[in-house]
């Protein structure tokens, strides 16, 4: 099995996020390569320059549809960043001759699409704090027609996925109502099936949660895991590498409270869904909810996230019952 045998957009897809990956190992980022943004979160020559390069890939291969990504050009353009403007075409080039340094903030910003009834949705870096601190990361992509996810694909340059494949890096690929993949970097086209754990007890359970403590709520984190009785220490990853993680049965749920106001964007969670389910799990919000990815660029009619192997889900979104009810 290969991507070729997924179809044109799985294979396009899987391919720019290989591409996204092998690059962004390539970016040491220095403290002059990062920038913040307005909400004081951090933003990289990697996460600009994966963004450039994915907007002129599917720029090339899907003319009409529009991308509705993370990032924009607003710190690009700024006229003191010129050497994050070289430096973003400078890691570029080295996969896309063709883009100039003035191309750079046009490029970037192509992913200003707006979500309509077929577009794709990017984080071109998932996990920018832990690509900074050494821990996990991402590139997540994902094709979402008539609000729901077709095609989700998340390269993970630093994933090692013990049981699946001994290589450091892959690319996890889903297509819907066909299946869910790993791809190793390193090892041509081949795919690996992903399926989900069998673990049945929630004691047994072992969930996988944010690194950054202000992205979730522990403390109703702490109490749902007492109410399930678990006994198996979480593991803590940065990023849809935790998707990743429960599609491969390496963890078994995922849970993210949100902090009060806080709502999802789609692009960090639009593959990440799509690769656990295909994988055999199920995710749902915190009430049980399906994803409503038809609302825009955040998904306002859901709270919270709770991705598992299936078998856990129910008793996982009792306890939570239990504990609004409490
Ligand atoms: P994770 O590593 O799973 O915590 O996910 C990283 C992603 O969390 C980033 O890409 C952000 O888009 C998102 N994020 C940033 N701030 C928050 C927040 N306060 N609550 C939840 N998610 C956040
Ligand atoms: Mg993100």
């Amino acid at each position: 099995m290969t991507l070729t045998d997924l179809g044109e957009e799985a294979k396009a897809a899987g391919e720019m996020m290989a591409e996204a990956a092998r690059m962004a190992r390539t970016v040491r980022v220095g403290t002059a390569d990062v920038g913040a943004k307005a909400d004081e979160s951090p933003v990289t020559v990697a996460d600009l320059a994966v963004q450039a390069l994915v907007a002129r890939r599917l720029a090339a291969r899907f003319p009409d549809d529009p991308l509705v990504a993370e990032e924009d050009a607003a710190t690009l353009r700024q006229p003191a960043r010129a050497g994050l403007r070289a430096r973003v075409a400078e890691v570029v080039a080295a996969f896309e001759p063709a883009l100039q340094v003035d191309d750079v903030a046009d490029a970037v910003d192509r992913g200003r699409g707006e979500p309509r009834d077929r577009y794709w949705t990017l984080d071109p870096i998932d996990g920018t704090k832990g690509l900074l601190r050494g821990g996990q990361y991402v590139t997540a992509l994902a094709l979402i027609a008539n609000g729901e996810v077709v095609v989700g694909a998340i390269g993970c340059p630093r994933l090692t996925l013990g049981g699946v494949s001994v290589e450091e890096g892959g690319v996890a690929v889903a297509v819907r109502g066909r299946g869910s993949w790993w791809m190793p970097l390193r090892e041509g086209t081949e795919l690996v099936p992903l399926r989900v754990s069998h673990v049945r007890e929630s004691s047994r359970a072992r969930v996988a949660d944010s690194v950054e403590a202000a992205h979730s709520d522990r403390t109703r984190q702490e109490a749902l895991l007492r109410a399930l009785g678990c006994e198996v220490p979480p593991v803590l990853l940065d990023s849809q590498a935790k998707h990743v993680v429960v599609a491969a049965g390496r963890a078994d749920v995922l849970v993210r409270f949100p902090r009060p106001g806080y709502q999802e964007a789609i692009w960090d969670q639009a593959a990440g869904a799509l690769v656990v389910e295909e994988a055999g799990g199920r995710v749902t919000d915190l009430a049980g909810r399906p994803f409503d990815f038809s609302t825009g660029r955040r998904l306002t009619r859901n709270e919270g996230v709770l991705a598992t192997n299936g078998h856990l889900h129910d008793a996982v979104l009792s306890a939570l019952r239990a504990a609004r009810s409490a």
